[in-house]
């Protein structure tokens, strides 16, 4: 099932051609191209449906590359990339002359990150440039965290799927902005607000959903079919029997110390304790539900500390207006 050497060397030659590859990383499965390939780049934007202005992030083999991608590397980036990567940190710095403006979507600045997984490595390694990679799923919706997510979702669109086993982590990366005088998180993900600012040494602002214009922020991304219904805690259980009534088949997200009641649902997901293993767990949860008929699924956010800052920020942008026709 993992990737063996010869799987890489192939991956690594559908790259040099021009061809697209899906990637594990320890936060979701990648659609890698290469990255100083317009062509290829641009393909990813088909494959997705995703609008060409929304930019890709950039993924690098190691830390020393950093130069060769991006123009005026700043103390705090180097700092942060010194302590976070290899990991699910994405630094937002100015665009260097190997990245063709296909990849940022227009933008003088880059999104780059050195991804923490084996396989994700070695091909970064073999292959030798960069990989421009969003996550492997059609725009808006669940980002996959299996190889099977991504044979199910995009089939034969992509070339070659590259298993690396199920993500790690289970969320995208945390986005920081690093080209003003201030770093800003623009999406937070894997690496915690706590962590980053025990490093930097002082607060970060934790923009609100509404004032940011990346694309993982827009309203409805990140969803699964069925539409997702936020409440408190202390109204999921009333939710989903009023929801049931309406006549939907209901997908209910317990929390960890709810009580083993009668629930008035089709299918019932608990979620972990840890919020480590609820953040690896929750787009399989939400594929799941789909998968089990569900159209309505209730939930309630986790508080909003730790990694579950990044959960809630996903549970509510998959509960965001659809787009409508
Ligand atoms: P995805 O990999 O599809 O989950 O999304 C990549 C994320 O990186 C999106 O939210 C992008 O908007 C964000 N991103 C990539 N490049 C930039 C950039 N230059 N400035 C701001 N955000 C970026
Ligand atoms: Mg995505």
């Amino acid at each position: 099932m993992i990737a063996r050497t010869s799987d890489i060397e192939k991956a690594a030659g559908v790259l040099r051609a021009g061809g697209l590859v899906a990637l594990p990383t320890e936060t979701v499965y990648g659609l890698g191209a290469d990255a100083e390939d317009p062509a290829a780049v641009s393909r990813i934007f088909q494959v997705k449906g995703r609008p060409p202005s929304h930019p890709l992030i950039v993924h690098l083999g190691d830390a020393q590359m950093l130069d060769e991608w991006v123009e005026d590397v700043p103390p705090t980036a180097r700092l942060l990339a010194e302590r976070f990567w290899p990991g699910p940190l994405t630094l937002v710095l100015r665009r260097g002359r190997r990245v063709p403006l296909e990849a940022t979507g227009g933008l003088e600045t880059v999104a780059v990150r050195v991804p923490d997984h084996p396989v994700a490595l070695a091909l970064l390694a073999a292959f030798g440039g960069g990989v421009t990679a969003p996550s492997a799923n059609r725009f808006g919706a669940v980002s996959p965290t299996t190889a099977d997510h991504v044979r199910m979702e995009l089939g034969d669109a992509v070339d070659f799927v590259l298993d690396g086993g199920p993500c790690a982590v289970g969320v995208e990366s945390t986005i920081v902005d690093v080209t003003g005088d201030t770093p800003s998180i623009l999406r937070p993900g894997g690496i915690t607000r706590e962590a980053l600012e025990e490093v930097l040494r002082h607060p970060l602002a934790v923009p609100s959903s509404s004032s940011v214009r990346v694309p993982g922020q827009h309203p409805s991304h990140y969803a699964p079919r069925a539409r997702v219904v936020l409440v408190e805690p202390e109204g999921l259980v009333s939710e989903a029997q009023r929801m049931r009534e309406a006549g939907h088949r209901v997908g209910l997200v317990l929390p960890p110390a709810s009580p083993d009641a009668a629930v008035p649902a089709h299918a019932v997901v608990r979620v972990p304790g840890s919020m480590t293993d609820y953040a690896r767990g929750l787009y399989g949860f939400l594929r799941e539900l789909d998968q089990q008929g569900c159209d309505v699924i209730v939930a309630s956010v986790p508080a909003e500390e730790g990694l579950g800052l990044a959960i809630a920020n996903r549970l509510r942008r998959a509960a965001g207006p659809r787009p409508t026709g």
